[in-house]
């Protein structure tokens, strides 16, 4: 792969990008052992600012504790090595990717106690609209995929594992391959419940719809932000379950995530949004969001943390 920065945190050293290596033998390489984030830096006018940085590291050590996976660094040290590795690279406005895995544990799907060696890497790069910068202003057309979401009490979607991703990849493949922007999941119980990798909302009638986590959805630190920039405006909040129906009633629908920030759908399954695309709350709200890193938005919960 081409570097996209210099360096690479790992287990406590900068490395240079091409360097930063794993055996084949690594666990999780074969069993999907590893937990991660997304996480977005923004260049604020009062400097970089690393985007609710503690929320970010504290998901991955509750994604490693429901794994019995122990981190051999503190919140803090992780955080503190998320920001030089931004700094060491040059970069202002970033995304990060820390991973902590197991490594080299022998060949077994369950390595004795003793043998559990975890590794944490963490990488920063550019990376610009996850969906395209034309679906930001237009929205996207998106399918709901013929695969389910994990079911409660298979894989914890709580957790943000790699091994979660099997579902996320036939999910957004199956949409991209018909020519689609992505794939939304639907749960076992065939409601409502998100994207590859992306939460999901819906507005209707004024009010805002969104799947509990209840739902076999990963609790968003970007809906979290959303739900509650939307409670600032006054805009009513339902988070219920919802019947897959909802999707072709509502007036505006987008999704949520680090990678995505909030994209508008346009079309689900062919059939258009009542306002096509983005409509009054969801234009609101992506102001708002955006606001905080462009200084009209004012941070009243300390989200940004600053780099330098
Ligand atoms: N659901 C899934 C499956 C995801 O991969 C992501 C991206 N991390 C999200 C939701 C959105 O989460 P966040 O806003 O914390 O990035």
């Amino acid at each position: 792969m081409k570097p996209l920065a210099e360096k690479i945190w790992f287990n406590g050293e900068l490395k240079a990008w091409e360097d930063t290596k794993v055996h084949v033998m690594t666990h999780a390489l074969h069993y999907g052992t590893s937990v991660f984030e997304g996480v977005r830096a923004y260049d604020t006018p009062k400097g970089p600012a690393v985007f609710r940085l503690t929320e970010h590291t504290q998901r991955l050590l509750d994604s490693a504790r429901i794994y019995h996976m122990p981190v051999p660094y503190t919140l803090q040290q992780i955080n503190d090595a998320c920001k030089e590795t931004l700094r060491v690279n040059g970069l202002k406005s970033a995304y990060l990717r820390p991973i902590a895995f197991l490594g080299e544990c022998g060949m077994g799907v369950t390595p004795k106690p003793e043998n559990v060696r975890v590794d944490v890497a963490i990488a920063a790069f550019p990376w610009g609209a996850y969906l395209g910068d034309e679906g930001l202003t237009k929205g996207v057309d998106v399918i709901v995929s013929s695969w389910n979401r994990a079911a409660p009490n298979t894989i914890p979607v709580m957790a943000k594992a790699g091994g979660n991703y099997l579902s996320s990849y036939l999910i957004g493949r199956e949409a991209r391959s018909k020519g689609y922007v992505e794939g939304l999941g639907l749960g076992v119980d065939g409601r409502l419940s998100e994207g590859a990798g992306e939460n999901l909302f819906l507005m209707m009638g004024g009010k805002i719809y969104t799947p509990p986590v209840s739902a076999s959805i990963l609790g968003g630190i970007t809906r979290n932000t959303v739900l509650t920039l939307a409670r600032e405006e006054g805009i009513e909040i339902i988070e219920q379950d919802l019947p897959r129906e909802m999707l072709y009633l509502a007036d505006e629908v987008f999704m949520t995530g680090t990678a995505a920030e909030i994209t508008p759908i346009r079309t689900i399954d062919d059939i258009p949004t009542r306002e096509n695309g983005p409509g009054p709350i969801t234009k609101l709200l992506q102001a708002r969001f955006h606001g905080l890193f462009n200084g009209q938005t004012e941070d009243k919960w300390g989200w940004l943390d600053y780099v330098n």
